[in-house]
């Protein structure tokens, strides 16, 4: 019986794409009519391929305008714009940082890199983003404030900083999280790696994810929905805080003509611009893929409508995501037995389908961090699958379906 789902469910997807195509990635990336060779060449005959140049600044500018964010940093990517983020605001060795434990690797590492600890805080399975609720509950047993200050009463670290994460471009319950934030005078710091595109709208007001905390930041690796290669970006609307990033992010040099002049340790973070040219390039097709995305959505909702056994994942309301990876979700009790099934067909087929991470602190260097109870992450990663999200795979949808 399982079986026969799993087949039908795999070759739904095959011939959704034509049953002669290769093989099917989650994501790819795609630089089809765009001016991304004009834009690199331009580079290269110029010289001008390293960590300074006329295209950092314009890919900036571009991403500032697209966002709202009144200010952006590129940097070399987006794990580093994380690290770069929480040091910025302030974390320190030894604190507290509370992320969810259903997210990419990264956003654990990042909190590491500093010699801070992640916390893992549960989700909730709408958006598969930190729960608000379970945030407040943790924040309420553990959470002491000392002046302006909250520690964790249980290990005597100081909490500082919330992150939560806008998983597969679903934007999270951010403006609950954000009061929460300022209940307690802890920073918000989004990581929306996933999420260029995503929004919430709030009467005629559109917020794009990663602008309602302190700082967001942004990823531009291979597999997201735009790439510059390797890439990342903090936004922030406070100058402060960007003037700061970006001096850290360039070895905290003073501008001078000549003299090498750095005033603490700093970073080499900073995005080549070689690699910025390839990101103007592709913010310029950024809405066609957006399109493409949604197209790709409701595909995937037709073919699976009739199937009481699973679900296609949605925005939430007054959302807009980015569908950067479409997920579907198993329902029922043992849904193990069938993603288990779906998985090894759809590979067997050359179709790369892939479940979610497996949690963070299921990881051998995250297991022993305080947490609270995380039912909920255990619960859903049990049941997520990650379909062919590609943008250009728009292009092969078989005409007569
Ligand atoms: C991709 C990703 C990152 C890290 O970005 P890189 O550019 O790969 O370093 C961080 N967090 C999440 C949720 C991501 O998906």
């Amino acid at each position: 019986m399982v079986m026969n789902i799993s087949k039908e469910i795999i070759y739904s997807i095959k011939n959704l794409f034509g049953n002669n195509s290769n093989e099917i990635y989650i994501h790819e990336p795609s630089f089809a009519d765009s001016n991304a060779n004009k834009y690199v060449k331009d580079c290269i005959d110029t010289g001008w391929v390293s960590s300074s140049g006329e295209w950092v600044t314009k890919f900036e500018e571009l991403i500032s305008e697209y966002t709202g964010a009144k200010h952006v940093v590129a940097v070399s990517n987006g794990t580093s714009a994380l690290r770069l983020a929480l040091f910025t605001i302030g974390v320190c060795t030894n604190d507290e940082v509370m992320i969810p434990p259903l997210s990419f690797v990264a956003t654990a590492n990042a909190v590491s890199h500093i010699g801070a600890i992640p916390h893992f805080i549960d989700i909730e399975p709408k958006t598969l983003g930190m729960c608000p609720i379970a945030l407040e509950q943790r924040l309420n047993k553990i959470g002491q404030k000392k002046g302006d200050k909250v520690f964790n009463k249980i290990t005597g670290n100081k909490i500082s900083a919330i992150v939560p994460v806008h998983v597969f471009g679903l934007p999270s319950k951010i403006n609950e999280i954000k009061e929460i934030c300022a209940q307690w005078n802890l920073p918000l710091i989004e990581d929306a790696a996933e999420a260029l595109g995503s929004s919430i709208i709030n009467g005629s007001k559109r917020t794009h994810c990663g602008c309602f905390g302190d700082i967001g930041i942004i990823s531009f690796n291979g597999n997201k929905i735009i790439t510059t290669g390797g890439g990342g970006a903090l936004l922030t609307n406070d100058s402060e805080i960007a003037k700061l990033a970006k001096h850290l992010s360039t070895t905290a040099k003073l501008s001078h003509p000549w003299e090498f002049f750095h005033d603490q340790i700093g970073w080499n973070d900073r995005l080549p611009n070689i690699n910025a040219a390839l990101g103007v390039s592709q913010i310029e097709v950024l809405q066609t893929k957006l399109n493409n995305k949604r197209i790709l959505h409701e595909k995937y909702k037709i073919i699976f409508r009739d199937y009481g056994e699973l679900e296609i994942l949605e925005e939430a309301k007054n959302c807009q995501s980015n569908y950067w990876l479409i997920t579907m979700r198993i329902l029922g009790n043992n849904p193990e037995i069938l993603k288990n099934k779906i998985l090894e067909e759809a590979h067997s087929l050359k179709i790369f389908l892939r479940p979610s991470w497996i949690l963070l602190n299921r990881l051998p260097m995250y297991k022993k961090n305080p947490s609270g109870d995380l039912s909920q992450a255990l619960n859903q990663s049990k049941r997520l699958i990650n379909l062919p999200s590609s943008p250009q795979l728009v292009l092969k949808i078989n005409k007569n379906k």
